[in-house]
């Protein structure tokens, strides 16, 4: 059946016809594919298409689609029953290598999805401090929680303005959004609401909103100034987690937060959140202390089996080997003229415009132009997030024969865009 077929059905299920907004293709425009299967680093759509995946789930796959040892992992929990609403031993694993990943990690919790870690680091941080307000950065993700649809009110820094109908003005006005890459904005925020936060939260390397790398002097200062006024340090690691080092962005910049959250990659696919950090925060959650928070499927058997069959084959060499990858593939793009790929080992943005670090700076000419590639890419069989202010995902499956490919569409359609111009 045809994809337009798929999705005028689906438009009449669902809002935009999709599960999740980006899906939806409207920022690049024409129809979203609907996928039948995937395997290593390919996919193809139900009209039998094969695209080279630069999008990989949007993160979780950092060792491909379908890779056999994880889907056995899956399978032999499945067939020991699908969730017990108890514990079991499979999460003491998970818990175990992951603590063996990062150091930092004194006690953890699982949840289901990042959104859901982030809400409940929050409430740990606010149970903690006894604090109400939030600090966040514009430009970062934190999935959809009340709080974090927040974005910079105009004139006062103090009260943010909801980013999305639906959020209540007084959940607005407890979080306090300033830009990336602004010292004295963050100076002046701590100078001036420090005491009042119990929380700072920060993806380290912000990668929702193109890859807006940060210099480390101000991930360090944001450090200490959470230290001098007692304010929690989150880094939300959803993206970064397990992607950059074994020990994510608080390893590979040699910065150790309050708590972290993790999605993603911790799920090998399925569905997976988890927050912890410090032991003496975590203690406030329930049943040891007072902030309460549960999950039905938290911890779910076939979850974290899928989730450690993905964290045990993350090896060093895994992690040279996508750094590697990363610097090839980013080089293939910048081949095609005006594009930009800044990079932190598999996580590359191309973007037509050089050394964005605030979300503010991205130009709409940036964007547009982006918008045309992809649709040129997606006819070659290059299937990029579609959306400019996404990064491209690479995964261990990524070899040659599709860089190869990438190599042959990126010439396609840098000819067919000067002719354009
Ligand atoms: C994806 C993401 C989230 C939300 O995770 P979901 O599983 O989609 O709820 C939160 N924070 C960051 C940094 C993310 O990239």
């Amino acid at each position: 059946m045809s994809n337009d077929t798929l999705f005028q059905e689906a438009l009449t299920h669902f809002p935009g016809g999709v599960s999740s907004p980006v899906r939806a293709f409207r920022a690049v425009g024409g129809t979203p594919k609907f996928f039948r299967k995937a395997w290593g680093s390919r996919f193809e759509d139900e009209e039998g298409r094969r695209y080279v995946d630069l999008c990989m789930s949007w993160g979780p796959l950092i060792l491909g689609h379908a890779v056999p040892e994880i889907i056995s992992a899956a399978v032999e929990a499945m067939q020991e029953g699908l969730t017990f609403g108890a514990p079991s031993r499979r999460e003491l694993a998970l818990a175990r290598r992951i603590k063996s990943m990062v150091p930092f990690l004194d006690k953890m919790r699982f949840v289901s999805s990042g959104t859901e870690a982030v809400m409940s680091a929050l409430r740990a941080a606010r149970g903690y401090t006894k604090r109400e307000r939030i600090l966040k950065f514009d430009g970062c993700y934190h999935g959809h929680s009340d709080a974090m649809l927040v974005k910079a009110g105009s004139g006062l820094v103090t009260f943010g303005e909801p980013s999305s109908a639906g959020v209540p003005r007084g959940f607005a006005d407890l979080t306090t959004v300033i830009s990336l890459d602004d010292l004295e904005a963050l100076e002046a925020t701590f100078d001036k609401l420090g005491h009042e936060l119990a929380a700072a939260i920060i993806e380290p390397i912000p990668a929702n909103n193109g890859l807006l790398v940060q210099d480390t002097t101000f991930l360090r200062r944001l450090r200490e100034l959470c230290n001098a006024y007692g304010v929690v340090l989150i880094f939300d690691e959803v993206i970064s987690g397990f992607r950059v080092a074994p020990g994510g962005a608080a390893e590979l910049l040699g910065i150790t937060p309050d708590l972290v959250t993790y999605g993603k990659i911790i799920g090998g696919g399925m569905p997976v959140g988890l927050y912890g950090g410090r032991k003496d925060i975590m203690a406030v959650i329930s049943p040891d202390g007072p902030v309460y928070q549960a999950g039905t499927l938290s911890g779910n058997p076939v979850a974290m089996a899928a989730g450690l069959a993905t964290l045990e084959r993350l090896t060093p060499n895994v992690y040279r080997s996508l750094d590697q990858k990363g610097a090839q593939w980013a080089a293939a793009f910048e081949k095609m003229p005006g594009l930009h790929v800044p990079r932190v080992g598999s996580l590359l943005w191309p973007l037509f415009q050089p050394g964005v670090k605030r979300a503010d700076r991205v130009e709409s000419g940036a964007i547009a132009r982006f918008n045309k590639m992809h649709g040129l890419l997606l006819k070659e069989g290059v299937y990029l997030p579609p959306s400019g202010y996404e990064v491209a995902f690479l995964s261990a499956a990524h070899g040659d024969e599709e860089l190869a490919h990438v190599e042959r569409a990126i010439g396609v359609v840098a000819a067919a865009l000067k002719n354009e111009d």
